[in-house]
Parts: structure tokens; C-alpha cells; sequence
């Protein structure tokens, strides 16, 4: 995969030369372009803002530089290659999930678009169109400063999914948000620790077991911090003992979905 990223701040980006992803570039897995939106400024003060039409408080990114800087990036592949996909980090974005990140990670290539300040000129996303599939992305419901924090998270994530990048491909599998739930509880050394021991069936050498207590940690954990991620959960194909431990957290399988039964307890009823 390539990636190219457009900021007015390129050292923001220099964490993604450490770690798994660090090494994934070394290793020819991931190709990485950092570019300076200010290298794509025509006057002598290097400008990428001005102030909104409109009135109002801040200022907006020029349309021009980042036309010039993601023309140039757009122009850099084979006549024959599909679009790039443009992803515009923006709070206003649809959300980043792991399923994006999945969706993601089959791209051939990726262009990132660091916005600053109150944003970029939107008429920029309506001629990238013509170059690129545009998706503005949010990291979330709140507001950074830039587009830089958002890449860094959403590269590491996307990146990460690449094949060969994390040494045992299985660990993906069993990861939070990969099936719909929150991940099990997770332990080490010393099986007892300032008096605190590790859950004895952990030690058991039972698989099975081992497996079951995981996946019902899972619901435990997803019914407590994230029961919203339940509604959409596909419980048709349910064993009996999964039911009943979804009927201990006060839900109850309804046409293959999750319902909390009106007379459960806790603070998610
Ligand atoms: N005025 C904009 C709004 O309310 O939608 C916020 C601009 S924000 C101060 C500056 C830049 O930070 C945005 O252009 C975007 O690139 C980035 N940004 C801020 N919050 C973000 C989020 N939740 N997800 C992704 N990018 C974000």
C-alpha cells in the first residue's frame, strides 16, 4: 500500500517511522510519502489560511495550495490505476471504525489531508472528486486542533491490517471491535500478583473452557462499557450457555437480537 499525507506540519508524522508500522515501511510493506502543504504556496509568506467569507471567528485553509499539493500526488501513478481514495479528517466526517479501517486496508493507495484552523475550502473536496474517491472521516465526536492526531490513529489502524505488518496474524482476530464485542480481559506472570489472582480457569489448561469464559467476558465487558455495540449484535446462532449468560447481564434473544429486559438492573437499562 502507499500512503501520502499533506500537512503543514510533516514532523507531526514522524511517529509513524517507529514501531510495527516504522518497520512495516522499512520492510517494503507500506510506502509512506510525507508532503509539506506549505511547498505548494506560490507567495513570499508561504500562506495556507485567510479569513472566512462570511465573518466569523478563525480562518480557513486556501483552496489553491491544496489543489496544487494533491494534483501533484494524484498525478504520481500509472494512467491505468483506479482513483486514489482521498480521506479528509474532519469532525464533521463520517465516523472511523474498524470496519473502515478494514475497508481501508484493501486500497491500493491513500492520500490524507490534514486540515488546520477552521478547515479546508470545500470546494476543494467537489474538484478532488474529479481525482480521487473523498471521504471525509472523524476520529470521534470531539474536536482536535488538526488532521495530523487523526492520521496517526487512523494509519495505525489501517496499517496494522496489512498482511505481514503484525507478527502473528491471529491476534487480529481475537481483538476488540473485530466481531462486534469488546475484547476479553487479558493476564501474565505471576499467576498471583500483590494478591490478585488470575482467573483460575485461565490455568486450567481446558481450552473449551478457557474459550467459553472468554466469550462470556467479552458480553460481561461489552454489556458494562459499550452496551450500545449489543443492538447490533447477531445473536441468533447463540449456544444455549452464551444465552444464559447474556440472561445474567438482563438481555434476552429477540428474533436474533439482543434485548435488555425492561426489569434489569444497572446503569445501561
Ligand atoms: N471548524 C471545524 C468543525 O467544527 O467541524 C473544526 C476544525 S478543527 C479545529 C481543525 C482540523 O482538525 C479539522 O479540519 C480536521 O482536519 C481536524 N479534526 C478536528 N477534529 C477532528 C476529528 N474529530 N476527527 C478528525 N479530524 C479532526
Amino acid at each position: 500500500m502507499r500512503i501520502d499525507v499533506v500537512s503543514i506540519f510533516p514532523d507531526y508524522l514522524a511517529p509513524l517511522e517507529l514501531s510495527l508500522i516504522g518497520k512495516a515501511r522499512q520492510d517494503g510493506l507500506l510506502e509512506l510519502n510525507v508532503h509539506d502543504l506549505r511547498d505548494f504556496t506560490t507567495d513570499r509568506h508561504r500562506t495556507v489560511d485567510d479569513t472566512p467569507y462570511g465573518g466569523g471567528a478563525g480562518m480557513v485553509m486556501k483552496p489553491e495550495p491544496w489543489a496544487q499539493s494533491l494534483a501533484a500526488v494524484a498525478a504520481d501513478r500509472p494512467a491505468e490505476a483506479a482513483k486514489p481514495v482521498l480521506i479528509v479528517p474532519s469532525p464533521a466526517g463520517e465516523r472511523f471504525t474498524q470496519a473502515t479501517a478494514h475497508e481501508l486496508a484493501e486500497e491500493d493507495r491513500l492520500v490524507f489531508a490534514c486540515g488546520r484552523y477552521e478547515g479546508i475550502d470545500e470546494r476543494v473536496m467537489e474538484w478532488a472528486a474529479g481525482h480521487f474517491t473523498v471521504r471525509p472521516v472523524s476520529l470521534g465526536d470531539y474536536v482536535l486542533n488538526g488532521g495530523e492526531v487523526a492520521v496517526l490513529a487512523m494509519v495505525e489502524a489501517i496499517g496494522r491490517l496489512l498482511p505481514g505488518v503484525v507478527g502473528n496474524p491471529e491476534s487480529l482476530v481475537e481483538e476488540s471491535h473485530s466481531d462486534g464485542l469488546l475484547e476479553y480481559p487479558v493476564y501474565t506472570k505471576p499467576s498471583n500478583w500483590r494478591d490478585r489472582e488470575v482467573p483460575a480457569v485461565l490455568l486450567s489448561g481446558n481450552h473449551g473452557k478457557i474459550a467459553q469464559w472468554r466469550r462470556h467476558e467479552q458480553y460481561r465487558r461489552t454489556a458494562e462499557r459499550r452496551p450500545d455495540l449489543l443492538e447490533a449484535f447477531d445473536a441468533a446462532k447463540l449456544p444455549r450457555a452464551d444465552r444464559t449468560a447474556f440472561a445474567d447481564l438482563g438481555y434476552d434473544v429477540v428474533d436474533g437480537y439482543l434485548v435488555r429486559r425492561a426489569d434489569a438492573g444497572g446503569d445501561s437499562g
